[in-house]
C-alpha cells in the first residue's frame, strides 16, 4: 500500500516502474480526452507525463471530478498501475506502457483558463506573454529541460573543479566599479550619500586579491552585470563560471578548462574531444575574418590579391591600388543557384555589412565562370580550387573591410548551403590577443587592463604597443566565444606601465585600482584563471538559439521583465532617503 506520504508515492515516471501497485500520484492536468465515458488525463510533474483512466465504475464522484478537471488543475490522485492493452500502449511515451486506474482523485488547486496552452508548444505565445507568464512557459517540457540540463551543467563544473582543490568562494556584489569595458549599474550608498556601489561586471579584481590572499585556487559560479545594450543576445545580468589559480601559465588553465568542459558537456551527453586545437588570433582572422572562428566547416578566406591586380578589372586595381586587398570564398555547391538577382542580392548584403559591393562568380561544368565580369577573372577557379558547381564571392577594399565582411558572409553561406554538419562540435583555444587595440585615438586593453604581456613583448610596450601580444586566451565553441581569460600581471611596476599605455594618469590609476597595486606590492603569486559563460555554453548544449531559454526568469531586449514589471519607478521617500534626486525620461 501507499506509504505515509501526502501527495505521493511515486513520480509519473517512477509509477511506471511500478506495475500491479497501488501509488499516489501529483501534478498537474497536462491534457484531457473523453472517449465514450471513459476519461484519460494525462498527469505531468517534472518527471514526466502518465496516463490517468476514469472509468465510470471508479465511482461516481470521481468521474464526475474528472469530467471537470481542466488544464493545468493540480491533482493529487490514487489508484492500480495497470498495463495497457497491446492497442493502446504508447511508444512515444517513456511511461507508454502503462496507465493508473485511478479510484481516489482530490483537487488540490484549481487552475483558471490559461494565457496560453502548456501543453501544445507548438502554439506560438508571444516572447512577452511568455515572459509575463514565465512560470507557466517553464511547466513546458522543453524549457524544463534546458533548466534541468544548466544545473547539470553547472554541478559537473563544481565537481571537476572541487576534485582538484578548487574552493568556491563568494565574492562581493555591492562594489566598486571594475574594468571590463562596459557601463556600470550603481546602487546609491544611503549611508554614505553622493557615493555610489558598482554591481560588479566580472569579479576579476577580488579573485585576484584571493590569489595575493593565498588561495591558490578559486572559483565561482557567479552573476555578472553590464549594463549594454541589449541588441545581441545579451542579458544585464549573466552567469560565469570564474575561475583563478596561482603559479599557473597558460597551459595550465586552458588543460584545466578542457577538463571541465568535457565534465560538463558530458553531464549534458555531448562528447567533446581534448585537446581542443588551437590558433593564434592572427591566423583566426587572416583564415576566418573573426576571432571567434567556426570550425565545424572549412571554406576559408582566400587571397586573389596577386592575380586582382593585372585583372585588367577597375575596382579590383582601384583597391589595390589604395593598399586593399581581394580576398574571397569557395561556396560548394552554391554556384548554380546564384542567377544574377540572387548575385545583386548578395552584393546588397556585402555592402550592408560595410564593404563597398561584391563579386561573384559561379563555375560552371567544364570550368566556364558565369559571372557580370567574368572576364576579369581568367585562372581565379583553378587559384582558388573552386569545382564546377562552386560560387567564388570576392570582396576589394581594405584588408580589414574585407576579412570582417568575408568573416560574416562564411557563415551566411555556410548556413544557407547546409555546409554546417548537424551535431558537430568544435571548440577551439584562440591565442596570442594583441594586448592593446587603437580606439577612437587611443590604446585600449583588448581584454582587460589587468592581463600580462608576454615577457619577451615587455620592452616593445612603450615603442611598439600594437606589436605587443598577450597572455590572454578565448575558448571558442562553434563560433562563439564561451570564455576568455589571460595570465594577470603580477608586477605592480608592469601594472602601472600598462595603466599609463592606456592612458590612466598615476593619479586616476591610483584613485580606481590603488588597492590592486597595493596588493601587487605585498607578496603577489603569479596567477592566471578564466571565465567561462554558462548560459551560452547551456544554450549551445540545449540546442537553443537564445540565452534567454535557458535562464529561468530572464529579461526582454529593453531590459525589463514583463512578470514583475522591473524596472519600476519607486516612492520618492525612497529617493529622498538615498540622496538621489528623480529626472524625468529623456527628453
Ligand atoms: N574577468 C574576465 C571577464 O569577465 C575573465 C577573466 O579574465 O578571467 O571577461
Amino acid at each position: 500500500m501507499i506509504g505515509a506520504q501526502r501527495y505521493r508515492s511515486h513520480t509519473c515516471a517512477g509509477a511506471a516502474e511500478a506495475l500491479g501497485e497501488s501509488v499516489r500520484v501529483s501534478g498537474w492536468v497536462h491534457r484531457r480526452r473523453d472517449h465514450g465515458g471513459v476519461v484519460f488525463i494525462d498527469l505531468r510533474d517534472r518527471s514526466g507525463l502518465l496516463q490517468l483512466v476514469f472509468h465510470p465504475e471508479a465511482g461516481e464522484d470521481v468521474h464526475r471530478a474528472a469530467g471537470a478537471l481542466s488544464p493545468e488543475d493540480v491533482v493529487c490522485v490514487t489508484g492500480e498501475v495497470v498495463a495497457r492493452s497491446a492497442q493502446t500502449v504508447n511508444p512515444a511515451l517513456a511511461t507508454g506502457s502503462v496507465e493508473l486506474r485511478v479510484e481516489g482523485l482530490e483537487m488540490l488547486s484549481e487552475a483558471d483558463p490559461l494565457p496560453f496552452s502548456v501543453e501544445d508548444e507548438s502554439q506560438e505565445a508571444s516572447e512577452e506573454l511568455r515572459l509575463t507568464y514565465r512560470y507557466l512557459d517553464i511547466r513546458r517540457p522543453r524549457r524544463l529541460r534546458a533548466l534541468e540540463m544548466r544545473s547539470r551543467v553547472a554541478s559537473a563544473m563544481r565537481r571537476v573543479l572541487e576534485d582538484e582543490g578548487f574552493l568556491e568562494v563568494e565574492t562581493p556584489v555591492l562594489t566598486r566599479s571594475t574594468p571590463e569595458g562596459a557601463r556600470d549599474f550603481l546602487v546609491p550608498a544611503r549611508m554614505q550619500r553622493g557615493s555610489w556601489y558598482a554591481l560588479p561586471q566580472s569579479p576579476q579584481l577580488f579573485k585576484q586579491l584571493l590569489m595575493v590572499g593565498g588561495i591558490e585556487r578559486y572559483y565561482q559560479i557567479v552573476r555578472c552585470f553590464r549594463d549594454e545594450d541589449l541588441r545581441a543576445d545579451r542579458q544585464p545580468e549573466f552567469t560565469q563560471l570564474d575561475v583563478e589559480a596561482s603559479f599557473v601559465e597558460p597551459q595550465d588553465v586552458q588543460d584545466l578548462m578542457e577538463r571541465v568542459l568535457r565534465g560538463s558537456f558530458a553531464a549534458a551527453g555531448v562528447e567533446i574531444a581534448t585537446p581542443f586545437p588551437r590558433i593564434t588570433h592572427a591566423e583566426a582572422v587572416r583564415r576566418f575574418g573573426t576571432d571567434r572562428p567556426d570550425m565545424r566547416f572549412g571554406m576559408e578566406i582566400l587571397d586573389w590579391t596577386g592575380p586582382a591586380s593585372s585583372s585588367g578589372f577597375g575596382v579590383f586595381e582601384g583597391a589595390i591600388g589604395a593598399g586593399g586587398v581581394v580576398r574571397g570564398l569557395v561556396v560548394p555547391g552554391a554556384g548554380a543557384a546564384v542567377s544574377r538577382k540572387v548575385g545583386d542580392e548578395l552584393m546588397e548584403e556585402a555592402r550592408e555589412l560595410g564593404a563597398k559591393g561584391l563579386v561573384w562568380a559561379a563555375v560552371e561544368e567544364g570550368g566556364a565562370l558565369r559571372s557580370p565580369v567574368a572576364k576579369f577573372l581568367g585562372s581565379i577557379a583553378a587559384d582558388l580550387g573552386a569545382e564546377p558547381g562552386d560560387l567564388i564571392a570576392l570582396v576589394a577594399d581594405a584588408e580589414p573591410v574585407a576579412q570582417a565582411v568575408l568573416g560574416t558572409m562564411r557563415l551566411r553561406f555556410a548556413e544557407r548551403n547546409g555546409l554546417v554538419p548537424e551535431g558537430a562540435w568544435a571548440p577551439i583555444w584562440v591565442v596570442d590577443f594583441p594586448l592593446v587595440e587603437w580606439h577612437d585615438g587611443r590604446w585600449d586593453s583588448t581584454h582587460h587592463p589587468f592581463t600580462a604581456p608576454r615577457p619577451e613583448d615587455l620592452d616593445r610596450l612603450e615603442s611598439e604597443p600594437g606589436e605587443v601580444l598577450s597572455l590572454a586566451y578565448d575558448v571558442v565553441l562553434n563560433g562563439l566565444e564561451i570564455g576568455g581569460g589571460s595570465i594577470r600581471i603580477h608586477d605592480r611596476g608592469v601594472q602601472e606601465r600598462v595603466f599609463s599605455l592606456i592612458g590612466l594618469s598615476d593619479e586616476e590609476a591610483e584613485a580606481k585600482f590603488g588597492f590592486l597595486l597595493k596588493a601587487l606590492r605585498l607578496g603577489a603569486p603569479p596567477h592566471g584563471g578564466i571565465a567561462l559563460g554558462l548560459d551560452r555554453i547551456v544554450m549551445l548544449l540545449a540546442g537553443e538559439r537564445s540565452i534567454r531559454d535557458v535562464i529561468a526568469f530572464p529579461k526582454t531586449a529593453t531590459g525589463a521583465d514583463p512578470l514583475t514589471g522591473a524596472p519600476a519607478p519607486v516612492d520618492a521617500l525612497q529617493l529622498r532617503e538615498l540622496g538621489v534626486k528623480p529626472s524625468g525620461p529623456p527628453a
